[in-house]
């Protein structure tokens, strides 16, 4: 009897530990995704001059663009993420703005 408690309770602390682990990434990923997207009107992305289509931008150098700078927090293939320089906001992966920094190879 003891030992079918001990693995219901084994069992239990799986569970419990799984959900600890996954709730805050499940959160994470979908407050990332749910992010409004920064405004080409917003003051800071004025002084950047944030583009949401990096083709618009003349300053830019060839091949870059939010999805390959350091401060771009979406994985690879993400239409838009997070960006360090923007708080709160999301920026398009196809964007660019003058603080484009390349992503460290790897
Ligand atoms: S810092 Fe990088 S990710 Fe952020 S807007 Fe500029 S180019 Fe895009």
């Amino acid at each position: 009897m003891k030992q079918v408690f001990d693995e219901s309770r084994r069992q239990l602390l799986k569970k419990v530990a799984l959900g600890t682990v996954l709730i805050p990434i499940a959160v994470r990923t979908a407050s990332a995704a749910d992010l409004p997207l920064v405004s080409t009107d917003d003051p800071t992305a004025k002084a950047l001059k944030y583009v949401e289509d990096v083709s618009k931008a003349t300053a830019a150098k060839p091949g870059s663009k939010c999805a390959n700078c350091a401060l771009y927090q979406g994985a690879a293939g993400t239409a838009q993420a997070a960006c360090l320089l923007f708080p709160g906001k999301a920026v398009k992966a196809g964007g660019w703005c003058s603080s484009w920094t390349p992503k460290p190879q790897k």
